[in-house]
């Protein structure tokens, strides 16, 4: 068993709801079940910035499979969220990002691990922070990783984790 870390996005539509639907469906994923879930925040766009504000968060996974399962169950819930894959970094209703995976590194032409932009991005570290059991990741802090993130300003919380938590008890 091993631990994953899971960046969720949306930025189209019902945002919260395709959040909450992601999860739902990682709890009735066998091979994983949800240990952690961060605050709930809104971040303005990074890269291509014609689009709309996103909801993004992190949730931590114990997981029963490998990396490369655990990928393809990710691509399996966006597709099944109506993700279609148009702009890269542009609109879309769910984003799943393997963060971490144990202790692994991975560079296989589908799968990098740690994820390669995930230490610049404060839309990403934030809610990391909050799930993470540990302050140093990578030999260093995330708490001065997100102080050197340029698009840190851009960071609203939205849920907190608990407000989050009780959304997803109450949705069926
Ligand atoms: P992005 O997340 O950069 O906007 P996509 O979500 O469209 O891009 O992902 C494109 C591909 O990235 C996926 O099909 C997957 O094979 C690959 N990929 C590589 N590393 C990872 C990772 N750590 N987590 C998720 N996808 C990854
Ligand atoms: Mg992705």
């Amino acid at each position: 068993m091993d631990d994953a870390y899971i960046a969720l996005g949306s930025n189209i539509g019902d945002r919260e709801a395709y959040l909450l639907r992601a999860l739902k469906m990682f709890r009735k994923t066998g091979p994983v079940s949800l240990t952690g879930l961060s605050g709930i925040y809104q971040t303005a766009p990074v890269g291509y910035t014609e689009q709309e504000p996103f909801l993004n968060m992190v949730c931590r996974l114990r997981v029963s499979v490998g990396p490369f399962e655990l990928l393809e169950m990710l691509l399996n819930i966006e597709t099944a969220l109506e993700r279609k894959r148009t702009t890269r970094w542009g609109p879309r209703t769910i984003d799943l990002d393997m963060l971490l995976y144990g202790n692994e590194k991975i560079h296989a032409p589908l799968l990098t691990v740690p994820h390669p932009c995930m230490f610049e991005r404060a839309f990403v570290l934030v809610p990391l922070r909050d799930v993470y059991p540990f302050e140093t990741l990578e030999g260093a802090s995330l708490t001065e990783r997100i102080a050197s993130c340029s698009d840190r300003e851009g960071i609203v919380l939205y849920r907190s984790s608990q407000d989050a938590e009780s959304l997803l008890n109450q949705a069926s």
